[in-house]
């Protein structure tokens, strides 16, 4: 681990490792007032297939309609590109998710609403994903059911994870910790992909009108 770049950002510097974080004059408050958005990060979590991806396109679709400035991180959009050295060991998953974090961050400091589809399925990783993000992560669960997420078996993976041609595949050997305090839960199963972006819409509405 680089342990040196674990500082807390309200820190000055690291004296370890010789870092002093530099404040800038055009800052978060400033790039949002310009966007006239509050930036933040709407973070998806479930299980493979669940419609993390397929959501996420749509809101962000809907929030590009309103005007909104926005990016959209997106599971093997990232493991592609930033992310291609990292495999699906558990020490590999917590690193994805710490960049995502991070990158995160970073676009939110740029002004602009996130929006992230992972499946994260470890509840100490996304607790530490809010902790870098802070005060602007909200996270939304994506609860189809694994019944529901092998019937689709979209990419096929759940029947490869079967025949064993898959290792540590979450839900069938790999845990999925269920979200327990989520600010949104949609269930697409029982919801279209419209109803689901409308209650998350609904939901994080305080944050989409708070004026900056
Ligand atoms: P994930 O990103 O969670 O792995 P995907 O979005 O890639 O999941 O795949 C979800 C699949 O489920 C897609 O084929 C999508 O068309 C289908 N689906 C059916 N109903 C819904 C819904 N209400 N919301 C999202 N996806 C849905």
């Amino acid at each position: 681990m680089t342990e040196g770049f674990n500082i807390q950002r309200d820190e000055k510097t690291d004296s370890r490792h010789n870092l002093t974080w530099h404040m800038m004059e055009i800052n978060r408050q400033k790039r949002e007032k310009q966007m006239q958005q509050k930036a933040f990060t709407i973070w998806m979590s479930g299980l493979s297939g669940a419609g993390k991806s397929t959501i996420a396109n749509a809101l962000e679709k809907r929030l590009y309609a309103m005007g909104k400035k926005t990016m959209l991180l997106d599971g093997d959009n990232v493991r592609m590109g930033l992310n291609s050295n990292l495999g699906f060991s558990d020490e590999d998953r917590v690193e994805n998710i710490r960049r995502i974090a991070e990158v995160a961050k970073l676009m939110n400091d740029a002004g602009l609403i996130v929006i992230t589809a992972f499946i994260s399925p470890y509840r100490h990783d996304r607790e530490n994903a809010k902790q870098i993000i802070g005060d602007g992560f909200r996270e939304v669960y994506v609860s189809t059911s694994i019944e529901e997420c092998e019937k689709r078996d979209v990419k096929g993976l759940y029947k490869a994870a079967r025949e064993g041609k898959i290792a540590q595949f979450t839900g069938i050997t790999s845990p999925y910790e269920i979200p327990e305090h989520a600010d949104v839960v949609v269930d697409t199963a029982e919801m279209d992909v419209e109803t689901c972006v409308n209650h998350i819409l609904e939901q994080l509405k305080s944050l989409l009108r708070e004026s900056v």
